[in-house]
């Protein structure tokens, strides 16, 4: 970790034309609010990864992928709400802001583009991921064989633990539900949100060695995340991004 920002070298890196980040709680001081935009990126050296227009939108726990392919304008408002975005333009920031809830990144090399998931458990189990990678494939001819992706610090299976009416959404919606649940009786279970992420990933057809995730808890660390189970409230978020440098 450097400057409070945790990044996956193996992911993607400056030499693959992308520059990513998974957010503490120390930085980026990013977008608080909900609200819906396109701010000025911070300036600075353009080879360096300094991104022209940071995109920041409401999030609704949903699989909707908003797909920007087309020039971003800094201060343009985006009326919507969406869980997933994607685009192929350089120097446009996409970020999404979780407290335990996982942010994914998604990068595919050969296409050209990026994207920044919001998955809780009401995304994950509808589909928000498997979605995204299927409009990189329709829209931008991405294969999953050449697509990367890493899976942010969330909520982990330690401390994770959901009820019945969850397990009933999860087992209607995901087949290899045993695989991503520990039960704890009672009727209830902690319940592995990035191992079913990865899960998705790998079955949409992404090789495994392509898929990464920081196997850090966030309610676990106090000191390096903000969490909406340990705190109670919200309290704050953090915001993860990714960028494609180059044209
Ligand atoms: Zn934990």
């Amino acid at each position: 970790m450097a400057h409070g920002l945790i990044t996956l070298p193996a992911f993607a890196d400056r030499k693959d034309g992308v520059r990513h980040f998974f957010g503490t709680r120390h930085r980026p001081a990013g977008p608080t609010s909900d609200t819906a935009s396109v701010t000025q990126g911070t300036p600075g050296d353009p080879a360096a990864g300094a991104p022209v227009a940071v995109v920041s939108v409401k999030q609704v726990h949903g699989t909707d992928a908003l797909v920007l392919d087309r020039p971003v304008k800094v201060g343009e408002t985006l009326a919507g709400g969406w869980d997933a975005l994607i685009t192929n333009r350089p120097r446009v920031l996409l970020t999404v802001r979780t407290a335990d809830c996982v942010p994914v990144l998604v990068h595919d090399p050969m296409s050209k583009v990026v994207a920044a998931v919001h998955a809780g458990w009401r995304g994950a189990i509808a589909g928000v991921l498997p979605k995204t990678l299927s409009i990189l494939r329709r829209r931008f001819g991405s294969n999953p064989l050449r697509m990367q992706i890493g899976i942010g610090p969330s909520v982990g299976p330690c401390c994770y633990e959901v009820d019945e009416p969850v397990l009933e959404r999860l087992r209607a919606g995901f087949p290899d539900w045993r695989n991503v649940v520990r039960e704890v009786g009672g009727r209830k279970a902690m319940l592995d949100l990035q191992e079913l992420l990865w899960r998705q990933a790998a079955s949409a057809g992404v090789p495994e060695e392509q898929i990464r995730t920081v196997r850090v808890c966030t309610v676990c660390h106090p000191a390096l995340f903000y969490s909406y189970r340990r705190e109670g409230t919200v309290r704050g978020t953090m915001v993860s991004g990714i960028m494609r440098i180059r044209r």
